[in-house]
C-alpha cells in the first residue's frame, strides 16, 4: 500500500494516487525492501512496461527528502524530455527538475539548485570533464536502460561515466534498471548492489508466431488469422486487430521499409475509420504538414491521414512526438517503426508484430538476426495495462521449420548476457584521456586501479588485457601530444632485452609488472585538456589538428567539410553503388583543396572512406550553398532529420576545430569560423550579416539581399517598402526590424515594394 511508505516528501504519495496508482507492483514492493527509499543501490531486472520509473522515482524522492539530490541518466535525448514532462508534475509538492542534453563544453550551474536533474549518459560524461562542481551533491543516480553497457558504441561512456560518479561519492546510491537479461547478478555485483529480478507483468502477454492461417501462441493456443491471396501476413494481422477496436505496433529493420509498410498499412486500416476520426487524423495530417514541407513530412501525412504512421530516427522529432501521441490517443491505429521504438518511448499496442527479426549489419556483410534482448523489448511493448486485456507479441514465420526455430531462437530463449566493450580501442581512447584530464588519474597505476573499478575488469580473465590495450592508448595519446609520461616512458625505465622491445612497446602485462615499484607519472596537455572538454574523440582532434596544420593557403569551407567529415566523430554518408566513380571524379576535381594526406587509390578501404567523407562534406557544402531542403534530401537519399544531425555534428566538430586551431597557434580559425558559421545557418557568406538578425533564416535572408538589404544595418535604414516586399507579411517584417533595431519598425500603411533582384541561387 502507498500510504505505507515513508520517506518521502509530503505530498508524493497523493500525488501518485492521483495518477492512478494505488499500490505498488510486486517488483516496486520489492525495490522498497531491499532498501530503495533507504539509500540503498540496487539493479532492478524486470520486463519493460512493469514500473521501473515509479522505482527511480521513490528511489530519488527519498534521497530528496533526506537533503540530497538525484540524476537520472537516460540512453535517448528524446527520452531525456519524456522523463522531464513526467518529473515536473513532482513541483507541486515542492521538487525541482532540470533537464541537459546538447551542448558538451558547459558545466550547467545553474543545475546546481535543481532536486532532479535528467540527462544522457553523454552529457554526463562531459559534466564529469568540464568539473561541473555540483555533481559531487549528487546522492542518487538512476540509470535506465543499463543494458545498454552492451552497446558497442554508447555503452563504454555509460560504464566509465557510473564508475565516476561512484567515485567523486562512494556512498552514492546507484540505481540502474536493466531489460531482463542473463547477468544481471553480475551487474549488480559490479555495482555493489542489491538485486530486484523479475518476470512479473502487469498485463498478460501472449507471445506467439504466425504461420499459415494462425498464430500458434506460447501456451499452447491458436488464433486464426486468415491471409487473403494478395496481402502479406502483417497485413492480415494488422486488419484483424483493428477490427477489434485495438491498434498494433509492426516492426521492421529499416526506415525505408517502415515508411513502405506504413503505406500499405493505411490502406488496411482506412476502411475501418469512423467519421470523426477521419476528421480529426486530416487535422494530425495538417499539423504534420506544417512542421515541414519536405518529402517525409508529405508521405508522413499521406499515411496519418488514413490512419497509419512510420516512425523511425530519421523523423524531426516534433513529428515524432505527434506521432507517439496520436498513438497513445487511438487515433492512430498502427505504427510501422525501426527498433528505436522499442528502446524506451512509453507506446503500447495491443498487438505488437515483429516483421523483421533480421537486419543488415555492415561489418558481416550481409542480415544477421537481431538479439533475444532487443525482441524481447519490442515485444514487451504488447498491451496497455487498464485498456486492453492483454497483449499479443507475433513473430512471422514462412514455414513450418521456421516458426519451429522462431519458438528456440527468441520465445522460449533467455535474453543474452551484457558484455562491457569498454576494451575496443577507440572506446578506451577517449576515456583514458578523460580519466587523466579530469584529474580520476595522475599515474599509470592510478589509472590501471581506475580501470580496474569497470565492469570490463569485473567480467575479464584474461588479466593482462586491460592493461596492455591502456597502454597501447597511452602510447598513442603521447604520440599525438595529448598526454605527457613521466617517470619514464614505456622504454625509458626498461633496461636490457625490455628495452630492446620498446618500440613495440607494451608487448606483455608481465613486464609491466616489473615496473609496479617505478610508476609512471601521467599529465593531459593543454592540447588533451581542451580536447577532453571537447568531447572530441582523440583521434578526431588528431585528425583535425593535421589537416589544419598541413594546409599551406587559407583552407576552403569544402575543405575543412571534408576534414571533419572523415573525423570518427562523424557519420559518413555511405557510397551507393555506382558512387565511388562519381566522388572518384569530384575527389579529382577538388584534390588540391582537401586536407592532409589522401590514402592511395590502392588502399581500397581507406580510399572509400575518404570518398565517403567527400559525399559528407559535399552534402553540408550544398547546405551552405542554399540548396532547398528538399533537394539535398532527395540527392543524398536521406531524411530530414539526418540532414539536421549532419548539420548539428558539422557545427560542434568545427566549433571544436576553431577551438583547436587556437590551441595549435593556428592561422586559419577564421577560415573554421566562418565555415561553421555557414553550416549552422545554411549559407552563403554575403548572407551571414543578414542571418545574424533573429528571426532571418536562410530563405528570408536570401530575399532580403536580392532585394538590395544586406545587413542589418541596411535593416535600420531602408525604405520599409522594400523590405515587405522581399518579406511579405507585415507582422514578420515588423518583427525583423524590430530585431534589427530599427527605432520605428510598424509597417502601418507601407506599400510594398518589388526590387528586382538575381535569380536565386541554387
Ligand atoms: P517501464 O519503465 O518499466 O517500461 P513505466 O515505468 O513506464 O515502465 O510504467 C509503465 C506504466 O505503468 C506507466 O504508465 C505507469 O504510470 C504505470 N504504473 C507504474 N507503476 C504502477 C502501479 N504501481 N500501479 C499502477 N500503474 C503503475
Amino acid at each position: 500500500n502507498l500510504e505505507e511508505l515513508s520517506g518521502l516528501p509530503p505530498g508524493a504519495v497523493s500525488h501518485f494516487q492521483d495518477e492512478g496508482i494505488e499500490s505498488l507492483y510486486p517488483p516496486q514492493a520489492e525495490a522498497v525492501e531491499a532498501g530503495a527509499t533507504d539509500g540503498d543501490s540496487l539493479v532492478a531486472a524486470v520486463p519493460t512496461a512493469s514500473g521501473k520509473t515509479m522505482i527511480a522515482a521513490l528511489s530519488m524522492l527519498s534521497a530528496i527528502e533526506r537533503g540530497g539530490k538525484a540524476l537520472y541518466i537516460v540512453p535517448l535525448r528524446a527520452l531525456a524530455s519524456e522523463k522531464k514532462d513526467e518529473f515536473d508534475a513532482y513541483e507541486e509538492f515542492g521538487v525541482s527538475v532540470g533537464v541537459t542534453t546538447g551542448n558538451y563544453e558547459s558545466t550547467d550551474d545553474w543545475l546546481a539548485t535543481r532536486d532532479i536533474v535528467v540527462a544522457t549518459s553523454e552529457k554526463v560524461d562531459s559534466l564529469v570533464r568540464n568539473g561541473a562542481d555540483w555533481l559531487s551533491d549528487l546522492t542518487c543516480v538512476v540509470s535506465d536502460e543499463v543494458h545498454l553497457i552492451d552497446d558497442r558504441n554508447r555503452g563504454p561512456t555509460l560504464e566509465v561515466t557510473l564508475a565516476k560518479l561512484r567515485a567523486l561519492n562512494p556512498a552514492l546510491q546507484v540505481v540502474a534498471l536493466s531489460a531482463t537479461v542473463g547477468n544481471a547478478g553480475e551487474i549488480a555485483d559490479w555495482l555493489d548492489a542489491e538485486l530486484v529480478a523479475s518476470d512479473w507483468r502487469p498485463i498478460d502477454l501472449q507471445m506467439g508466431v504466425h504461420y499459415g492461417n494462425a498464430i500458434s501462441f506460447d501456451d499452447g493456443s491458436k488464433r486464426e488469422v486468415p491471409v487473403d491471396g494478395s496481402e502479406s501476413q502483417e497485413d492480415a494481422l494488422v486488419r484483424d486487430i483493428v477490427a477489434e477496436d485495438a491498434s498494433a505496433l509492426v516492426f521492421v529493420n529499416s526506415r525505408r521499409n517502415a515508411e513502405a509498410a506504413a503505406r500499405r498499412l493505411a490502406n488496411v486500416v482506412a476502411p475501418e475509420l469512423a467519421d470523426e476520426e477521419k476528421a480529426a487524423l486530416d487535422e494530425l495530417a495538417d499539423d504534420i504538414r506544417d512542421v515541414s514541407d519536405s518529402e517525409t513530412s508529405t508521405d508522413l501525412a499521406a499515411a496519418v491521414e488514413k490512419g497509419g504512421a512510420f516512425h523511425h530516427a530519421g523523423l524531426a522529432s516534433e513529428h515524432r512526438s505527434l506521432v507517439e501521441d496520436a498513438f497513445r490517443d487511438r487515433l492512430l491505429k498502427v505504427i510501422s517503426a525501426t527498433p528505436t521504438l522499442a528502446a524506451g518511448v512509453n507506446t503500447p499496442a495491443r498487438r505488437v508484430i515483429v516483421r523483421d527479426w533480421r537486419r543488415f549489419d555492415s561489418t558481416a556483410g550481409g542480415m544477421t538476426p537481431l538479439d533475444v534482448l532487443e525482441v524481447h523489448q519490442m515485444m514487451g511493448r504488447a498491451g496497455r495495462p487498464g485498456l486492453d486485456p492483454y497483449g499479443e507479441a507475433v513473430l512471422l514465420a514462412k514455414s513450418h521449420d521456421e516458426q519451429d526455430d522462431l519458438f528456440d531462437r527468441y520465445i522460449w530463449a533467455d535474453a543474452e548476457d551484457v558484455r562491457s566493450k569498454l576494451a575496443a580501442e577507440p572506446a578506451l581512447r577517449t576515456h583514458v584521456l578523460a580519466t587523466i584530464a579530469s584529474g580520476f588519474a595522475s599515474t599509470r597505476d592510478g589509472l590501471l586501479s581506475f580501470m580496474n573499478e569497470t565492469l570490463y575488469a569485473s567480467q575479464t580473465n584474461e588479466r593482462g588485457r586491460l592493461e596492455s590495450v591502456t597502454d597501447t592508448v597511452l602510447d598513442y595519446l603521447e604520440r599525438n601530444d595529448f598526454v605527457e609520461r613521466e617517470g619514464g616512458t614505456a622504454g625509458g625505465s626498461r633496461s636490457g632485452a625490455d628495452a630492446d622491445a620498446a618500440d613495440d612497446a607494451f608487448t606483455s602485462a608481465a613486464d609491466l609488472a616489473t615496473e609496479a615499484d617505478q610508476d609512471v607519472d601521467l599529465r593531459a596537455t593543454n592540447l588533451g585538456h581542451t580536447v577532453s572538454r571537447l568531447y572530441l574523440d582523440p583521434m578526431s582532434a588528431a585528425e583535425i589538428v593535421h589537416g589544419l596544420e598541413s594546409a599551406g593557403s587559407r583552407p576552403t569551407a569544402m575543405g575543412l567539410y571534408q576534414l571533419i567529415a572523415r573525423t570518427p566523430n562523424m557519420y559518413e554518408l555511405y557510397l551507393r553503388s555506382g558512387e565511388d566513380d562519381k566522388y572518384g571524379q569530384l575527389y579529382y576535381e577538388l584534390e588540391d583543396e582537401l586536407l592532409g594526406d589522401a590514402p592511395s587509390e590502392y588502399e581500397d578501404n581507406r580510399f572509400e572512406d575518404w570518398l565517403a567523407a567527400l559525399k559528407t562534406g559535399a552534402l553540408l557544402k550544398d547546405w551552405a550553398d542554399e540548396m532547398d531542403e528538399d533537394r539535398l534530401t532527395e540527392r543524398y537519399s536521406i531524411g530530414p532529420g539526418d540532414l539536421r544531425g549532419k548539420v548539428e555534428t558539422a557545427e560542434w566538430l568545427l566549433g571544436a576545430a576553431e577551438t583547436l586551431a587556437a590551441e595549435i597557434s593556428s592561422d586559419w580559425s577564421v577560415a573554421v569560423r566562418e565555415a561553421r558559421a555557414r553550416v549552422e545557418h545554411g549559407v552563403r557568406e554575403e548572407l551571414l550579416e543578414l542571418v545574424s538578425v533573429r528571426g532571418v533564416g536562410r530563405k528570408r535572408a536570401r530575399q532580403l539581399y536580392q532585394a538590395g538589404v544586406e545587413s542589418a544595418a541596411d535593416l535600420r535604414t531602408v525604405d520599409k517598402g522594400i523590405v515587405l516586399g522581399a518579406l511579405r507579411g507585415r507582422k514578420t517584417a515588423e518583427n525583423i526590424l524590430e530585431n534589427a533595431g530599427r527605432e520605428d519598425p510598424s509597417m502601418a500603411g507601407v506599400e510594398p515594394i518589388q526590387v528586382d533582384g538575381v535569380e536565386a541561387t541554387s
